[in-house]
């Protein structure tokens, strides 16, 4: 485009300019705009052409080289168009567990097209993906926005026939495995309102005692009460790394000239994780209630909620909430006529695991790469556009209601000692009843998978789990009789992480396990650190290769030695997440690793589907 084209402004549609319009007013920077912008316009054209690309540089102050060299970071962002249903596939490991290569194979069988290909007609386009939040309800595809679950190959041809013939199609309503009838072992808190009627909408969460929290926090509490209250609950963050919530809003200062930011890291991705799309989609006002409550802890104006690109409909029915919640006079200015303003937004991301590291959600926000920064100095302090930023998982936030309201003694006493509370746990795999549950911390893991779970399905023996997400060490068979708190986890060698619990059943083959979720980290590495960068491209390799039986007897060593040596080296955690299950995996299946190199594996061809780009 030459440079007189480019200062030509584009006539946007209508619709698009007023989001356009509205994205920049939420931002005190305008470049944070820009992802969600991109977002919107490739909605809107398929992809982002050159032009509205401009256009969106020319509204933004910026140059072509910026925003183009942003745009290539997230894998959602396009710059040719796809088919009309962009039909994209998951094969991550629940999925993977539960035929989600044969899914794929099916479907480029049935289309006649490959990874990133279009039928003839413009039609279908076809595109492997990974983990897309939906484990529970493995095997998934997304068909434009639309999540299609638990599928199998004659689902999946109805689904062709039904797009192909314009007939409606159905999308699942809600995560699968969210909403089912009550077992003994759970104890609904967080989730107590999902499979109410109309649960969403702020009328029906008033009548469950809806926004009675934030009256009490903000005409009855001190800033200082509050904290205080989530320091006794012992509640600890929900999305992996399990730090004090309460000690983290401690650490903001109170007497910083600069704006301070609450930010709710939406951006769920970590495999075997699909616990805060249910949170968000059944009791969205719950987690603005519980943003709404830090933010006036902490000494904040400003929230944003950064919810991971491939939840637009989640984003959708959030953003609802909020306008519902600015019409009740729960955000805004003067909330509740207490003299607290607050104003909360959404903001779409585009594809990117690593945003979900703080940091590089920060650096996402202000409309750039999500590459992390190095710490210190840390969020509490320097976050948000140079502001003290505290940053809270959606689970973790969504809590904060019930504690203020029913105290933080009551809900330590819900956990054990240092572990307060519930948490969601989210069982894939090969068990019975996959599903998303809340349970006490501290229940027994064998339990939880026997008696939440339903146990091994069609009678097989246990072979593994990963207690909390691809990036915790895998337990085998016997490790498994503990209690799942984060303590209990770590003294067994592994981590409770983010709640994605995945069943391993004894016909899978470990090789193919670890090579898989090394594909995710290779792929997902944003490349900044060698040991990351490198590390993960070579033990992808090298696993590769034993998939294809060309490995060796040194490498079952190395494999362990490179992946020991990312551990503590890297400087965000993605390199330690890449590393802690393989670690854990040839340790403990190193005789699978030795039957690989004598030609044997007990578990093909069914796992030989696995076709990575
Ligand atoms: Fe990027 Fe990996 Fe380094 Fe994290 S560890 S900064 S993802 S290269």
């Amino acid at each position: 485009m030459s440079p007189a084209e480019q200062a030509r402004p584009l006539q946007i549609p209508a619709t698009l300019d007023a989001k356009f319009v509205q994205l920049i007013g939420r931002y005190p920077i305008k470049r944070s705009a820009l992802i969600p912008m991109m977002m919107y316009a490739q909605d809107y054209y398929g992809f982002v052409g050159d032009d509205v690309l401009a256009e969106i540089a020319r509204r933004l102050d910026l140059n072509m080289t910026q925003v183009t060299e942003t745009l290539a970071y997230y894998s959602m962002l396009r710059r040719k168009p796809m088919g009309k249903y962009h039909i994209q596939v998951c094969t991550n490991v629940s999925c993977m567990l539960r035929g989600g290569n044969e899914t794929l194979a099916h479907l480029r069988k049935r289309l006649s097209i490959g990874h990133k290909e279009i039928t003839p007609s413009g039609t279908f386009s076809l595109e492997e993906v990974e983990c897309m939040g939906a484990c529970t309800g493995a095997p998934c595809v997304q068909v434009n926005y639309d999540y299609f679950e638990q599928l199998t190959p004659i689902l999946v041809d109805e689904l062709l026939e039904q797009l192909q013939t314009g007939m409606k199609t159905k999308p699942v309503a809600c995560t699968t495995g969210s909403i089912h009838e009550r077992h003994e072992l759970e104890v609904p808190v967080i989730s107590r309102r999902f499979g109410i009627e109309n649960s969403r909408k702020i009328d029906v969460y008033r009548q469950h005692d809806g926004y009675k929290a934030l009256e009490k926090a903000v005409r009855e509490m001190t800033p200082e009460a509050i904290i205080d209250e989530v320091k006794k609950s012992n509640l600890r963050g929900r999305g992996g790394a399990g730090f004090p919530t309460g000690m983290k809003w401690s650490f903001v200062p109170k007497d910083s000239p600069k704006p301070k930011y609450i930010l709710c890291n939406a951006d769920e991705s970590e495999p075997g994780t699909c616990k805060d799309r249910p949170l968000m989609e059944h009791d969205p006002h719950q987690l603005i209630e519980g943003i709404t409550i830090a933010g006036r802890a902490i000494g904040s104006k400003q929230g944003y909620i950064y919810i991971r690109g491939e939840y637009r409909y989640v984003l959708d029915i959030v953003d609802a909430a909020l306008a519902e919640a600015y019409a009740a006079g729960y955000l805004g200015k003067n909330i509740l006529g207490s003299g607290f303003d607050f104003d909360l937004y959404t903001h779409t991301g585009a594809g990117a695991y690593e945003c979900g590291e703080e940091s590089a959600l920060m650096e996402s926000l202000e409309g750039k790469r999500g590459y992390p920064r190095i710490k210190p100095p840390f969020p509490a302090v320097v976050g948000l556009y140079g502001g003290p930023t505290v940053i809270n998982n959606v689970e973790s936030l969504s809590a904060v209601p019930s504690i203020i309201l029913r105290g933080g003694e009551w809900y330590a006493g819900l956990g054990t000692p240092k572990n307060g509370g519930t948490r969601m746990l989210c069982i894939s795999g090969h068990v019975n009843h996959p599903g998303i549950y809340e349970v006490p911390l501290g229940l027994n893991m064998k339990r939880a998978i026997e008696e939440l779970g339903g146990g091994v399905r069609d009678g097989k023996k246990l072979k593994a789990v990963i207690p909390g997400g691809s990036s915790c060490p895998l337990l085998k068979a016997d490790e498994i009789d503990i209690a799942m708190d984060y303590d209990s986890v770590a003294k067994a060698g592994s981590m409770l992480g983010s709640g994605g619990m995945v069943v391993i059943d004894e016909d899978t083959c470990m090789v193919d396990m670890a090579r898989r979720i090394m594909h995710f980290y290779a792929h997902e590495s944003c490349g900044w650190c060698i040991p990351c960068r490198e590390g993960t491209a070579w033990l992808r390799k090298m696993l590769d290769r034993f998939h294809d039986g060309g490995g060796t007897s040194e490498d079952i060593p190395l494999i362990g030695e490179l992946a020991q040596n990312m551990l503590g080296k890297t400087f965000c955690p993605l390199g330690d997440a890449a590393a802690m299950p393989t670690i854990s995996i040839v340790k403990k299946w190193k005789n699978e690793f030795e039957d690989h190199l004598k030609g044997k594996c007990a578990y093909r061809p069914a796992n030989d589907l696995l076709v990575l780009a």
